[in-house]
């Protein structure tokens, strides 16, 4: 039999109603978190690592950056297998995307969650452990990267967003779709997710914002965080990569001031693409310099842009990064 590691770290899934102030907050250790799926008995030997107790919201990239630190020293053990994640569900792709970028490790990897608390009657927790469980310890899944699994469809790191604030069917793939399903006690991969890309400096570079461009919008934002000196900036343009006249104005701006930017879509699906070559463009974008983010959200190009610059502050490398 298999052994699993179970990294918690909090989230929904380790919270209960708290009867004072009426609404959910961190109760359940990592112990008694696994010891709730009983099933899992019959799939793989447990160990649990609790790594923290929080909401997903308080978790930081540093927090994601140390995580794969414990994971890649964990995984060096011989007698372990694979590993499960279990996390909020807020910033869940984060964390997921975050290792699959940093994690020496081939052993698997599937993070996990649920929508309802541990003191919900359709507590979404055990039946989510349960199918990680069994994905972490199936050999299809070694070498498919940093995978999430929820509502027994397991999607690759790199592509899955979470699409609704409460429905438990909340993460997708938008564009390319789920890579796996688990069916009662089989784990079928239907493809394998080919785009991955490792980036491990060191450390990484915090001070990384993102900015949503919205109709009419002008350069202020731009101007504070030139005024701040971050490291660098990541817009979420219109459509495949159009930003409006003053975020424009604001790009360069930050450009002149030596500060790189990434360009991604705030759009749910596709990619930034040179379509056009008009004022504000992707196509004029990229001509001045701009790093455009190919397929990845804002969230996800605003972590890579945090691990890149911790391996070069060149603008074309960065570049060259973000076009691999
Ligand atoms: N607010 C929670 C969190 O991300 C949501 C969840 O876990 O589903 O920690």
């Amino acid at each position: 039999m298999k052994k699993i590691i179970a990294v918690t770290t909090g989230g929904t899934i380790a919270m209960k109603l708290d009867p004072k102030t009426g609404g959910l907050v961190p109760a359940v250790s990592g112990e008694d978190l696994l010891a709730a799926v009983p099933a899992l008995q019959s799939v793989a030997k447990i160990e649990v690592v609790e790594e923290s107790n929080v909401p997903s919201g308080h978790i930081t990239p540093q927090m994601m950056f140390d995580l794969a630190k414990t994971i890649d020293k964990l995984a060096q053990r011989p007698d372990v297998d694979g590993f499960v994640v279990t996390h909020g569900t807020d910033t869940l792709e984060e964390t997921a995307y975050m290792l699959d970028m940093t994690l020496n490790t081939e052993k698997p990897v599937c993070v996990t969650g649920a929508m309802r608390g541990a003191s919900d009657t359709s507590w979404d927790g055990p039946g989510n452990i349960l199918a990680a469980v069994k994905t972490a310890a199936s050999d299809d899944a070694v070498g498919q990267g940093v995978l999430v699994v929820l509502n027994d469809v397991i999607h690759a790191a790199r592509e899955v967003t979470k699409t609704h604030s409460v429905n438990t069917d909340t993460f997708q793939s938008p564009w390319w779709g789920p890579i796996g399903h688990v069916y009662f006690d089989r784990v079928v991969f239907k493809r394998k997710s080919v785009s991955r890309q490792k980036i491990q400096p060191n450390e990484l570079v915090p001070d990384v914002y993102l900015i949503k461009s919205v109709a009419g919008m002008d350069d202020f934002l731009f101007k504070c965080l030139i005024e701040k000196g971050v490291s660098g900036i990541v817009v979420e343009a219109f459509g495949c990569g159009n930003v409006p006249l003053g975020v424009r104005k604001g790009i360069f701006e930050a450009r002149s001031a030596g500060i790189p930017v990434v360009l991604a879509t705030r759009v749910f699906a596709g990619r930034v693409a040179r379509v056009y070559s008009y004022m504000g463009s992707a196509g004029e974008m990229y001509s001045h310099g701009i790093i455009l983010a190919e397929e990845l959200s804002g969230q996800k190009a605003r972590l890579k842009l945090m691990l890149a610059l911790g391996i070069t502050k060149d603008n074309e490398k960065l570049r060259e990064i973000f076009q691999q």
